[in-house]
């Protein structure tokens, strides 16, 4: 792990330039979900949608300006978050994947999980994530809060969870981990503050807690969420316990792609996404 890791760094971010702020994008890919990272030319993907939208994220990435994908993580293997892998590998035959590598029940379904896991593990840039991994990337960090035990066959529960850190201001991934990963990270006494927080699982019933939305205390909530969503993603209670925790919530099944500013000190912003063309005002709104 460590051996990788500062191969990667070495070979990656002598162009690196220090200064550039971090942007992190929320890309609309309908039903799923994608995060892109963007430090100057370099990038990091946390999950691919499915892979219809494949065409549109390697898209995003290129028109982020992104040179270099660092690594393309995947949060867990569900097909909404997992299923563009080989699409994204084709084109970036040389990027690492990380993932947290769950052991699968042989009876996993949909079939698409399985796919992807063979795939995955013919893969010789897979590399396994877990709880307290640190990921240093330029003068950002990525720190790993979970999984830190496989004890489900439910594949959210044991969704990565990542802590962005960029100076003073960083951004909480949850992927589709629901409340019973909150309750666990509060009782692990992890520093959970972030000015942003992709909230887990599209904003369903079972995320966003009173008490763990209290100890992140959000600046800003991002949904990921298609319209007219099956299973009623977001749910109400979500966006109303969103609501009293205070912040701006944005969605991508009304707001389109997001993209947010993490300056090293300064306030996070919004910023314009790549094939956005709505103001980064618009978006900055207070939702009522
Ligand atoms: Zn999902």
């Amino acid at each position: 792990m460590r051996r990788w890791l500062a191969v990667l760094l070495l070979a990656g971010l002598a162009s690196s330039a220090g200064a550039e702020e971090l942007r992190l994008r929320l890309l609309d890919v309908g039903e799923g979900q994608a995060v892109l990272l963007s430090h100057g030319e370099r990038g990091i993907l946390v999950d691919t949608g499915h892979a219809g939208q494949a065409p549109k994220v390697l898209r995003a990435i290129a028109d982020s300006g992104i040179r270099h994908l660092d690594m393309l993580i995947l949060s867990h293997l569900h097909p909404d978050h997992a299923s563009g892998y080989f699409r994204l590998r084709e084109a970036w035959p040389d990027t690492p994947v990380l993932d947290a590598r769950h052991p699968l029940p042989a009876d996993v379904s949909p079939d698409m999980v399985r796919w992807v896991n063979e795939a995955l593990s013919r893969d010789p840039l897979r590399r396994r994530l877990t709880a307290g991994d640190s990921l240093p990337w330029g003068d950002a960090r990525i720190e790993v809060l979970w999984p830190a035990r496989f004890d489900s066959n439910n594949l959210n529960r044991h969704s990565l969870v990542l802590h962005v850190r960029h100076g003073e201001r960083s951004a909480l991934l949850m992927g589709d981990a629901g409340k019973v990963v909150e309750r666990a990270l509060l009782q692990q006494g992890k520093d959970l503050r972030a000015e942003i927080l992709v909230v887990g699982h599209h904003g369903a019933s079972d995320t966003g807690d009173a008490a763990f939305l209290a100890a992140v205390r959000p600046a800003w909530s991002l949904i990921s969420v298609n319209r007219d969503n099956l299973r009623g993603y977001p749910h109400d209670g979500t966006l109303q316990r969103l609501r009293a925790a205070g912040g701006r919530l944005l969605r991508t099944d009304e707001d389109g792609d997001l993209c947010l500013r993490l300056p090293r000190t300064a306030v996070v912003t919004p910023c314009r996404a790549a094939g956005n063309a709505r103001q980064s005002a618009d978006i900055g709104k207070v939702r009522p």
